[in-house]
């Protein structure tokens, strides 16, 4: 029997990449690759790359000289170490990642991966092979399916990609350059995979997409769907009982999309809805397209439709031109909206975006003191949500052990961690847990007998949010 080959992937950035990056493993499991969680004892290695942090492609750098020792000790020991760097940087960067760092034998873009098997024969034939064109084909249907061990192996939890690149060129932001235009797929393939998942034990599913909710795949009848018909034939399947999708569009949360977090039980009541600054003058040079008033009524809707729906967001400080008023109107918008958590990030500008070449760039000081007293209110804004969460008794999906024996680690419908001390079998089970205790990041509780068990689609008062005036 031949002795398997180890792929090592380490992923930055969203849930895109972990994505990918299964799906990568799975398209290589057919060619005798099995994971390995070390880049060590690693055959290939793959950095699947993300550009949308500070100093992106430095950071990927100094990543491959890390491996490069790797490859270095496994020549001398006789033993073939492959590296490839995929994703946006690769996307980015092509062939200057090769000139730079002559130990990377293969670079290759996100609309790739289906011909990853082919491009590692390449680089063997010929000692390179670089891969970032955005062909006209659909990736997803030359991808291998996940065997149902990989799916397993990776928890009762998935993603599933439905759309991938944006049109919306905001003007901070590399996706429309890196991942091109918007590509959506279509409604049979998404629910195979969906059915293929549950199948194996999954019951919760995110469908993801750079853009998610502009998603407008074919369905059975020719016509475009919408994210909301996609969720509800998806709410429909046995087996999955939680959905959630992100990342969304302020602007594309339509009627039908934020009545589904009405109607459809399955969806849970928690959403990331980015909104980057409180102020107009702000939105406008970011080319959001909508004003602090438009979310503010987006976030009313929503909460209309579904009254303890979590809100979570991203915030950039610094963004050229943003003064002291526009960040205090970012400020007063986190108050308002009383967040369950956010990200939050100084602006650094992107080379090839419009932002890059704007006057008036925020001094880095000035960035760095009012991320700090962003992150305070966030902070404080998160805390408070949770704090509103002690006491009351919700559904908790249990997805792995904790980190003490005896103790489950769970998912509420807010997305929140819950540590419960419960038994290894409720491992993929939903149940019942009253909220006794918090930590920074973490709520804490006890199984509660099913006569209390909230019931999760309830319109449930949530304190922190009566707080925050919501
Ligand atoms: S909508 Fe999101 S992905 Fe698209 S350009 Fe704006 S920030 Fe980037």
């Amino acid at each position: 029997m031949t002795k398997p080959l180890k792929l090592f992937v380490k992923s930055f950035g969203c849930q895109m990449n972990v994505y990918d990056s299964h799906r990568m493993a799975d398209t290589l499991a057919p060619r005798g690759y099995v994971e390995t969680n070390t880049a060590e004892d690693a055959d290939l290695v793959i950095l699947n790359t993300c550009h949308i942090r500070e100093k992106a492609a430095e950071k990927v750098y100094s990543e491959i000289g890390r491996v490069r020792r790797l490859k270095e000790a496994a020549a001398a020991a006789g033993r073939r170490l492959t590296i490839a760097v995929a994703g946006c940087v690769a996307q980015a960067e092509g062939e200057e990642i090769i000139r730079r760092a002559p130990a990377v034998d293969l670079v290759f873009g996100p609309q790739s991966y289906h011909r990853l098997p082919e491009l590692l024969d390449r680089a063997e034939r010929d000692g390179k092979a670089v891969d970032t064109e955005f062909p006209l084909d659909d990736k997803f249907d030359h991808l291998a399916p996940p065997s149902m061990q990989a799916v397993r192996s990776r928890g009762v939890s998935a993603f599933v990609t439905v759309q991938e690149g944006c049109d919306k060129f905001c003007t901070f932001c590399v996706v429309p350059y890196t991942r091109g235009a918007e590509v959506s797929r279509p409604v049979a393939k998404i629910l195979a995979e969906i059915e293929r998942l549950a199948d194996a034990g999954v019951r919760e599913v995110t469908l993801i997409g750079q853009n998610v909710n502009a998603y407008h795949g074919e369905g059975s009848d020719g016509r475009a769907c919408s994210l909301a018909q996609l969720l509800e034939r998806a709410a429909a399947l046995s087996g999955i009982e939680r959905l959630r999708y992100t990342t969304s569009h302020p602007c594309d949360m339509d009627d039908d999309l934020i009545a589904a977090h009405r109607d459809l039980k399955k969806l849970m009541p928690q959403l990331h809805l980015p909104v980057q600054s409180g102020s107009d003058r702000v939105l406008a040079a970011m080319n959001r397209r909508h004003t602090r008033a438009d979310y503010l009524d987006t976030v009313e809707r929503l909460r209309v439709a579904r009254p303890d729906m979590a809100l979570t967001s991203d915030f950039i400080v610094g963004f050229p031109g943003e003064t002291e008023d526009d960040f205090a109107s970012t400020l007063a918008l986190v108050g308002k909206v009383g967040f369950s958590g956010a990200f939050s990030f100084k602006y650094s500008l992107r080379p090839g975006t419009p932002g890059a070449t704007m006057a008036d760039q925020v001094d880095e000081d000035v960035k760095s003191e009012r991320l700090q007293r962003l992150q305070a209110a966030i902070d404080a804004s998160q805390q408070a949500f949770n704090r509103g969460c002690v006491g009351r008794t919700f559904d908790v999906l249990f997805e792995k052990p904790g980190r003490y024996d005896g103790q489950l680690v769970g998912r509420s419908p807010y997305l929140q961690p819950v540590q419960v001390r419960a038994p290894a079998s409720l491992i993929g089970d939903i149940g019942a847990v009253t909220i006794t205790e918090l930590s920074s990041n973490s709520l804490f509780g006890t199984l509660a007998p099913e006569s209390a068990h909230e019931n999760a689609h309830a319109r449930a008062h949530v304190p922190a949010l009566a707080a925050a005036g919501v």
